[in-house]
């Protein structure tokens, strides 16, 4: 009987279609991982051939020295590429694990593989000279030589190598990506067998080729990732690439780079555009690294959040990256007959040294632009370790932990302007914490690390639980209020006993639901929808009233806005800080009018001065009917209870007086 071939064929066929797919799509370029699994399959593709070759000139040849030659050839780069699979799938399994470094840090490691694969080469060169390995006899029969033990040992060893790898580092990788990885041990083992005992059954490079296109599916499908509209990498995989950096302990070098008046871009440029403009910065942004040599990958991690990633420390040419990308976030960039100007703040962080737990990175990464004060430097974290902020970021959680337990926060309350009625009608209560260490720490260093590890919803309950006690305390109708705001963050909207206990506090305070209304953030309404709408639905139906705060900070999703029963928007400070921006100006109008349009109040946030107040009073009646209400500093800035009580009553029959 022949051999059979059309295992071969389709190992070939298979092999070549994912060789070609993969140049197409990223060439030998890109991450470690990428390069070696292209080489894999060249490997795969080249071993592949040789069997085929060698079947071929066997069966179908008529026997002549050139035919010998042809045969002989074959088998050799069969070998030569099928010895070379498992050492580099050994590297690509530390490389696609994350834990590279730790080949590189172990030179034993290094050595053996250096040793290893270079013994399997110096066998198979030697065999030209030696027939050490396999010879072919005068006829061109093939028979095997006495090192070809050898190439078997050395595999095995490879292949527990590998098998070993994988398993002590398997809470680094995914459980799909895991039997994946896994599974060429099975089927190669399998398939020698099959082959050994019928040595016509050429079916072990067909089994491996069947096992790329699984790889291809399953692990390297996904670490393509990137959102082809931003033309970087998406958030899901660079969450999975920050955790695999703080589990590993591995060094790295991370960029972030935060385009603070990002909702206002959004809001100027419209989606379409706005997905340009992102796109516009990606590439730039590749560009500066790929000729600084930083060796960092960029990915797109929140609203005008990126962080560039380099698994190795590489402090200099990140610095050089980053220098580059101030320089052209500082440029005027002109887009789609659009100019405009960017506020980027550029952090740059070196792992371990500065973070080694999840939590506290992914809020720094998350939060940096509002502690950081505005400014052009890049900065470094390790120059800023030293100050008091980020003892603070380090000592959060038992400070949090401490203030929970002590319920050692504090209400204060800031009265809002009806610029119709002409008088404060209501007020937004707002949560401090004072520390005895470290003084007063600001909510917008302490909530979002709370919302990010849980604590918020404690903190929710308090803060709920403080102002109904202040309302059922204080006659607010004698004092001119209709309701007070609350916060509501993203966590507690979706909290499922969220209705319950709303109702049961309401009862226990004895308050009507419509004295209080609640802000939902825009990433609220992101959240599972169907849960977000029906608390929302619910709560609105007992009367409580609901606001869309920061609206312009996050992606302004409109849909979400009318699919809520939502009766305010507020405007994000940022509007109005860029006020004197004409074109801003514009879409702050705009928006009031398509939001009057769809009968929603709308409150202007961050009116700091009279001239501030004057710009939206001085609208016309129909547009100020649009913008009734005003919060910030010029009427009053948040105060304690006893005082806002005071402010109160001191303004309630007064008229205000805007100049
Ligand atoms: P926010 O909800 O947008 O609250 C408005 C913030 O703007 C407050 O900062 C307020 O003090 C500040 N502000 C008011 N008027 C002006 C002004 O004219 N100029 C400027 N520059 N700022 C003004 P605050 O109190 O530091 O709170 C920061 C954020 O922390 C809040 O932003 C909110 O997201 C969060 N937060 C505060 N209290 C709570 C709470 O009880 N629960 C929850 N979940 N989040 C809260
Ligand atoms: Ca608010
Ligand atoms: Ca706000």
């Amino acid at each position: 009987m022949g051999k059979i071939l059309y295992f071969d064929i389709s190992a070939v066929l298979i092999s070549s279609v994912f060789l070609t797919t993969t140049i197409i799509r990223s060439g030998f370029k890109g991450t470690k991982r990428n390069f070696l699994i292209s080489w894999i399959e060249v490997v795969v593709l080249v071993a592949s051939i040789g069997d085929l070759g060698a079947a071929i000139t066997e069966q179908y040849l008529l026997f002549s020295p050139y035919s010998w030659m042809m045969s002989y050839c074959f088998n050799f780069i069969y070998f030569l590429a099928h010895n070379l699979l498992l050492p580099l799938y050994v590297l690509y399994i530390y490389s696609t694990t994350g834990i590279w470094h730790i080949f590189k840090k172990y030179n034993y490691l290094v050595y053996a593989w250096i040793l290893l694969t270079g013994l399997d080469v110096f066998l198979l060169f030697a065999n030209i000279f030696v027939p050490l390995i396999y010879t072919l006899d005068q006829n061109g029969v093939y028979a095997r030589g006495p090192f070809h033990l050898l190439f078997y040992v050395i595999a095995g060893i490879f292949g527990i190598w590998g098998i070993i790898t994988i398993l002590k580092h398997r809470r680094l990788i995914n459980h799909d990506k895991m039997l994946v990885l896994l599974m060429i041990y099975p089927v190669t083992v399998t398939t020698i067998v099959i082959q050994y005992f019928y040595p016509d059954t050429l079916c072990e490079m067909f089994g491996i080729s069947i096992c790329m296109v699984l790889f291809i599916i399953v692990v390297q499908h996904k670490e393509v990732s990137v959102d082809p509209l931003v033309g970087a990498k998406r958030h899901s995989s660079g969450i999975e690439s920050l955790t695999n950096i703080i589990e590993t302990g591995k060094p790295a070098t991370i960029i972030f780079v935060k385009i603070a008046n990002n909702g206002n871009i959004l809001m100027y440029l419209g989606q379409d555009i706005y997905y340009q403009f992102l796109h516009l910065l990606s590439q730039n942004f590749t560009k500066f690294a790929e000729e600084e040599e930083f060796p960092g990958e960029l990915y797109y991690l929140e609203y005008g959040l990126f962080g560039f990633l380099a698994e190795e420390d590489s402090l200099t040419t990140a610095y050089r990256t980053a220098e580059r990308i101030k320089k052209f976030l500082h440029s005027q960039i002109h887009i789609d007959n659009f100019d405009i100007t960017l506020d980027g703040r550029i952090c740059i962080v070196e792992c371990p040294d500065d973070f080694n737990d999840f939590q506290s990175l992914f809020s720094f990464a998350t939060s940096f632009h509002n502690t950081i004060p505005v400014s052009k430097n890049i900065i470094l974290y390790s120059d800023f370790k030293g100050q008091q902020e980020f003892q603070i970021r380090d000592d959060l959680e038992r400070i949090l932990r401490d203030a929970i337990r002590e319920q050692r926060f504090e209400m204060y309350y800031q009265p809002i302007f009806s610029a119709v009625k002409n008088r404060f009608v209501c007020a937004e209560a707002l949560i401090r914490l004072h520390d005895e260490k470290y003084g007063d720490i600001p909510p917008s260093l302490f909530i979002p690390f709370a919302e990010n590890n849980g604590m918020i919803h404690a903190i929710g309950d308090f803060v709920l639980r403080d102002v109904l006690k202040f309302i059922s305390s204080t006659d607010i109708k004698r004092l001119g209020l209709e309701y007070i705001e609350i916060n509501l963050s993203a966590a507690q909207c979706i909290e499922s006993d969220l209705i319950e206990k709303v109702t049961q506090l309401l009862e226990d305070y004895h308050v009507d639901p419509e004295n209080i209304s609640f802000e939902l953030t825009e990433t609220a309404a992101d959240m599972d929808p169907a849960i977000v709408d029906n608390h929302v639905k619910r709560l609105s139906s007992l009367g409580i009233r609901f606001a869309l705060d920061d609206y312009g900070t996050g992606y302004s999703n409109i849909k979400r806005v009318t699919s809520l029963p939502i009766n305010q928007v507020k405007l994000d400070q940022s509007f109005v800080k860029e006020i004197d921006n004409p074109q801003m100006w514009i879409v702050i109008q705009d928006t009031i009018t398509m939001l009057k349009e769809m009968d929603k109040e709308v409150l202007i946030e961050g009116v700091e001065n009279e001239l501030l107040a004057r710009r939206f009073i001085d609208l016309n009646a129909d547009l100020l009917q649009g913008c009734e209400y005003m919060q910030g500093f010029y009427f009053c800035r948040p105060v304690p209870k006893d005082q806002f009580i005071a402010f109160m009553e001191e303004h309630v029959n007064k008229q205000i007086v805007i100049n």
